[in-house]
């Protein structure tokens, strides 16, 4: 489906806005522009909505989830940062593994199954994108991904 992109990002953000019961501050860095992209809304829903929770999850009390897009050449660029416990760098690679966790004892009391971000992979992947995950341990994480902004060559 084509779709606006900074409009559907922007009530996702509300709709997490609204329901977290954690005091963590959500900033917005977005473009005053529309967007469009070519998506499967409720897929790429459930990808933005695990990202979102898994920060929220990993973050502290009074921590900020900050929210990136950037416009790029061919593509855009979407990030979403959090100030919670990171992620060591030898296991960056793997959060995009099905069934990885990182600390299973951490994770099993906050739980999951540790497939959401595999099925993000998959799912940005099928639609022409990218993710890939920076983190420093004890600083933050941020989970990156891009969207084409053409589809059969043309401009959206
Ligand atoms: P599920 O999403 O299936 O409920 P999950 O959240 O454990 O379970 P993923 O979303 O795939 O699974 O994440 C995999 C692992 O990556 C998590 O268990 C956690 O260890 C780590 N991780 C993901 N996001 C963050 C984050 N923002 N900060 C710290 N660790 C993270
Ligand atoms: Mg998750």
């Amino acid at each position: 489906q084509r779709t606006e992109f900074m409009a559907f990002f922007n009530k996702i953000i509300d709709r997490f806005d609204m329901a977290k019961k954690q005091n963590i501050h959500l900033v917005r860095k977005l473009p005053d522009a529309r967007v469009y992209v070519y998506i499967d809304r409720d897929k790429l829903t459930q990808v933005i909505d695990n990202i979102i929770s898994n920060a929220l999850k990993y973050s502290p009390e009074g921590g900020s989830l900050t929210f990136q897009v950037i416009k790029q050449k061919g593509f855009l660029r979407i990030s979403i940062s959090d100030q919670g416990v990171g992620i060591p760098k030898e296991n960056l690679g793997k959060i995009f593994m099905r069934f990885y966790r990182v600390d299973r004892a951490r994770s099993r009391k906050l739980g999951g199954t540790g497939l959401g971000l595999a099925i993000a992979k998959e799912m940005i992947e099928a639609q022409g994108g990218q993710i890939w995950a920076e983190s420093e341990w004890n600083k933050g994480t941020t989970i990156i991904f891009t969207l084409p902004l053409t589809r059969g060559g043309r401009e959206l």
